[in-house]
């Protein structure tokens, strides 16, 4: 440059040198066929080349070969007298890592204006570049993520505001930057920020904190927020930075997993509780409180579907949540469009305001719900259906306000109204084994007793008539038999008569004191005179056994032992009774070597009209000696059981509390 008043050079070419080689940019020129002519202090400091290695050595080794194209067009252009300007080049330092230079490239021409080479002045731009890339990424990191990424003051007032904060709480950054964070939080929740700025200025963050916060319009949202104290080059606390992840939808389905397993197990209870029932009105009292409280109802009600002539007559009969004259002031839901669905079995119907529904209000005299009953808009029945497919009834359920029933309340309610209808036809079901059997009951109680009188009389003519007749005749054997037949005729009846008194409850037990052993004795030796073919042997170690108990029942329990023994005992012909005792018990034993009972049928000898299934065909019984033997036992506060194998035998065993225990 020309000093324009002098005429003279501004500087000198050597005052230029120093200026050159006392800059941080380096500067340095390049002949057109790419070798380096001058190279300053700074080019070395950048690229670590010293001016030695790089004048008259060409640019590519410090040239990545994959820039060399662009460098020749760059140079091409200079050489054509172009200057450039802001020019962003990577270029490969001495150690092989990569510098980003900004450059300047200047054509030098000579006095024919001839480009004779081109200089080019360079700042190093790396860790500024660096540092942009870095920001760019963080920032494109915040953009994208899905968590509300916020910085506010130490005072609260929000300084940055990322797309994800825009996404969850929905202002934009310019509606928000310089305003107070309060405005995310819910009145009641205040005291939190102090909280949370309390802990920033200590340095402290604060970690998955969950509360509440409020979106734009004012919806209330779950949050997960972790905050951390922001800092600056000082290490002054400047502010903090908050990220807020929206969890509303974690929460809500966690609350919703954690109601699934609620009612799971609801439905499972209730299931059980009404399967083992068998009083209708506590299973349909348990289904409308359960389901009432499950589907979270103001009230509901079992109706059952007993329909007169003209499609009226709905019968009330379980509530839960109100009173009953709740209903019943106004009548029984009445044949109407909105019940009819219900009681006919169409379908379950769920309105969310049924005062808004087409079906609703359509029948004189009320148009609607009556004067005074309990507010109904929230509507939802469901009919309840028995296996048969007979409607049993409908379940109805009521909420003053609207749109309170879901689909997951009318799953859970039919999936328990059908638990229910299956119960309910069990109790039928129930009900009418019982009446048959009470029945039953009364018949054999009725029929014994009016078999009794005509046998008593029979067999008392018959002694008559055999003491009429002579000793030695043939009629009077005969006679003999016919009473020997009515005797065993009379002992049937008499079991009979003992079972229908065990029903009824009415089988007195008449305490005395006497001596077991005695009574075992006599059973015996009467029970050996009618049974000649079989050995009947008594065998006890004490010669006297006292006990207090009914003689007359006790007898009764141990002839129908040795009979059973007897009678099941074929060809075997031993049985043996023993008898022993401790301080409070008696216990006798009637064993035989018979046919034996095997382990499932020992379960059931004991039952009313039980016989096992290999004696019935062929060995005549009625199946009730035992039931008595063990109900007489056990009105004693004994206790009768069996040991047996079969083939090898069965031993029957009772015992009685030696002093006797009464009701
Ligand atoms: P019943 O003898 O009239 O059938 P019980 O009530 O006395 O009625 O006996 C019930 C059933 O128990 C009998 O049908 C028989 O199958 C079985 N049982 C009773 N005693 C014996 C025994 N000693 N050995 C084998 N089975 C027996």
């Amino acid at each position: 440059m020309l000093n324009p008043t002098f005429n003279q050079p501004a500087i000198s070419l050597q005052q230029l040198s120093v200026i050159i080689d006392a800059s941080e940019d380096a500067i340095v020129t390049k002949a057109p066929d790419g070798t380096f002519l001058s190279w300053n202090n700074a080019a070395e400091k950048i690229l670590g080349y010293t001016a030695e290695e790089m004048i008259g050595t060409s640019d590519n080794i410090i040239i990545p070969e994959i820039f060399q194209d662009v460098e020749d067009r760059i140079i091409e252009r200079v050489g054509a007298g172009e200057t450039i300007t802001g020019n962003e080049i990577v270029r490969r330092h001495k150690n092989g890592s990569l510098v980003t230079l900004k450059r300047t490239l200047i054509p030098i021409t000579d006095d024919a204006g001839q480009v004779k080479s081109v200089m080019m002045i360079a700042r190093d731009i790396t860790l500024q570049k660096d540092l942009e890339r870095k920001q760019l990424i963080q920032s494109a990191i915040i953009d994208s993520s899905d968590d509300a990424i916020i910085s506010k003051s130490t005072k609260g007032i929000i300084t940055s505001w990322n797309q994800g904060a825009t996404r969850i709480f929905g202002y934009t950054e310019d509606e928000v930057v310089g305003k107070s964070i309060t405005i995310l939080i819910p009145e009641e929740r205040l005291d939190e920020e102090n909280h949370i700025i309390g802990k920033i200025l200590k340095g402290e963050r604060v970690d998955h904190f969950e509360t509440i916060r409020l979106t734009k319009d004012g919806q209330e949202l779950n949050v997960s927020l972790t905050i951390s104290p922001l800092k600056n080059e000082q290490g002054e606390i400047i502010g903090a930075s908050k990220i807020a992840r929206d969890i509303t939808r974690q929460i809500k389905s966690a609350a919703q997993l954690q109601r699934y397993a609620e009612n799971l197990e609801t439905l499972n209870s209730i299931g059980k509780s009404i399967a083992e029932d068998m009083d209708v009105e506590a299973i349909l009292q348990k289904v409308t409180d359960a389901t009432t409280q499950l589907s979270g109802a103001a009230f509901g009600a079992f109706f059952y579907n007993v329909v007169n002539e003209t499609g009226e007559a709905y019968t009330l009969y379980t509530l839960s949540g109100a009173p009953r004259s709740a209903f019943e002031n106004f009548g029984m839901p009445r044949n109407t469009d909105v019940f009819r669905p219900t009681f006919t079995g169409q379908g379950i119907i769920r309105v969310d305001d049924i005062t808004k529904d087409p079906r609703y209000g359509h029948n004189a005299p009320h148009h609607g719900m009556p004067k005074g009953h309990l507010p109904v808009v929230s509507y939802l029945a469901i009919p309840v259906i028995s296996k048969t497919g007979e409607v049993i009834g409908g379940l109805f359920y009521g909420h003053p306000k609207p749109g309170m029933f879901t689909k997951e309340h009318e799953d859970l309610i039919s999936a328990l109204s059908s638990l229910a209808a299956t119960a309910l036809d069990n109790a039928q079901l129930y009900r009418e084994v019982q009446t048959l059997n009470e029945r039953k009951d009364e018949f054999i109680g009725l029929a014994s007793h009016e078999l009794k009188t005509p046998v008593t009389s029979i067999n008392g003519y018959l002694q008559i008539i055999e003491s009429r007749l002579e000793a030695d005749s043939v009629t009077r054997s005969f006679a003999q038999k016919a009473r020997n037949q009515i005797n065993r005729l009379s002992g049937l009846i008499t079991e009979l008569l003992d079972v229908s008194k065990i029903q009824s409850g009415q089988l007195p037990l008449n305490y005395t004191k006497f001596d077991l052993v005695e009574l075992a004795k006599e059973v015996t030796e009467l029970m050996q005179h009618s049974n000649g073919n079989h050995q009947i042997i008594c065998d006890c170690e004490h010669p006297i056994l006292e006990v207090n108990a009914d003689r007359e029942r006790v007898e009764q329990v141990i002839i129908n032992l040795i009979s059973n023994a007897i009678k099941y005992s074929a060809p075997k012909t031993q049985v043996i009774i023993s008898m022993h005792h401790t301080d409070t018990w008696a216990t006798l034993s009637v064993q035989d070597f018979g046919i034996g009972i095997d382990q499932e049928q020992q379960k059931h000898i004991f039952s009313r009209f039980y016989r096992a299934q290999n004696v019935a065909q062929h060995i005549s019984g009625l199946g009730i000696g035992l039931y008595i033997c063990k109900e007489i036992v056990g009105r004693h506060k004994g206790r009768l059981w069996v040991k047996s194998t079969p083939g090898e035998g069965s031993t029957f065993i009772f015992e009685l509390p030696l002093e006797g225990v009464q009701d």
